[in-house]
């Protein structure tokens, strides 16, 4: 673990480098409250600091709020240490945000002891990130399939459709729906069609070689097609058909054949102020054609046929 030593007195500097030199820890030095700040500020810095008070320049308390007013995304342990010694001197070290108070001079022991304490405030950080890392993701996810649930799919289509490069990244959107899907569970049961959601999703997933796929309700699933433009769609689309049709969904009760219907367009920047909303309606309208003319098929928009 990474530990700043901020300090102007290069004695000091010395001093607590030599006490922590025995330790796990990595000592990082700064000589004033500036090159504190910008050691920090990096990504990759320090997230414990030994904390000098009084420092030309930027003091440590200053250094404490800048660090309290959201320097960086990680939590920043701070220990101020300091010959000032008085109560009031505490009170304000600690009301500028500072997590630990030492005076000047230390004793080792002590310093480490502290310290652990502060190792233990970042690693219980550490743990409360990575569980809200996974809350996050598992919010995300459908449960049935593992694919992206309809929020998280959409925030994924926003985030393409507002990106502003030049030239933008092509891609197509396609929806998906199972034909007579609901025969399924009529004939096997609910957990029979579950089984087949399964696969189907499986089989989109395997079939979208860039991009991605999520489900977008009950049998339907949308599909982002990365790097695809009008001129590759249809092969896509069949080949997404075909990927669902070719083969029969093996299922508890044997075999089951069945055939998706799909609707898609390639997104053009016109669309980008419409909203994601507009450019699923789009491949939804084009989903409903798909089923009028007979189901199990892919009706593909021409990007000079879609209206902005
Ligand atoms: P169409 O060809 O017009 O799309 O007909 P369909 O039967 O596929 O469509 P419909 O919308 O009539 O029925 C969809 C069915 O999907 C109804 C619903 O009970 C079922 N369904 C939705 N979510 C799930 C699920 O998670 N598991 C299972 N087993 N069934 C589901
Ligand atoms: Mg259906
Ligand atoms: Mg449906």
């Amino acid at each position: 673990m990474k530990i700043l030593v901020a300090d102007d007195d290069a004695v000091s500097r010395l001093l607590l480098q030599r006490m922590l030199r025995t330790t796990d820890f990595e000592v990082i030095t700064a000589k004033d409250g500036l090159e504190a700040i910008q050691i920090l500020s990096r990504d990759d810095g320090p997230r414990l600091v030994l904390l000098d008070w009084t420092m030309p320049g930027l003091s440590g308390l200053e250094v404490c709020r800048a660090i309290r007013g959201g320097l960086r995304k990680a939590y920043i342990y701070i220990a101020l240490l300091t010959s000032k010694d008085s109560k009031e001197d505490l009170v304000a070290g600690l009301e500028a945000g500072a997590d630990d108070y030492l005076t000047k001079p230390c004793h080792p022991e002590e310093l480490l002891a502290r310290l652990r304490t502060g190792l233990r405030i970042l690693q219980l950080e550490d743990i409360l990130i990575e569980a809200h890392e996974k809350m996050r993701k598992h919010a995300a996810r459908d449960p049935l399939t593992q694919l992206l649930n309809r929020g998280a799919i959409f925030d994924v289509l926003a985030a393409k459709m507002s990106n502003r490069t030049i030239p933008a990244a092509q891609f197509s959107v396609m929806l998906c729906d199972l034909d007579h899907f609901k025969m399924i569970n009529d004939t096997y049961g609910h957990a029979v069609g579950d089984e087949v959601l399964r696969e189907v999703a499986l089989r989109l997933k395997n079939n979208v070689r860039n991009g991605t796929v999520g489900r977008y309700g009950g049998e339907e699933f949308l599909l982002l097609l990365d790097g695809c433009g009008p001129e590759h769609l249809a092969t896509v689309s069949t080949r997404i058909c075909d990927a669902v049709r070719s083969l029969p969904v093996q299922t508890s009760v044997g075999p089951l054949y069945l055939t998706i219907s799909c609707g898609a367009l390639p997104f053009v920047q016109e669309m980008a102020d419409r909203g994601p909303e507009a450019v699923v309606e789009e491949a939804d309208r084009r989903l409903y054609q798909g089923k009028r003319n007979g189901r199990n098929q892919a009706v593909v928009a021409a990007a000079d046929l879609v209206t902005a």
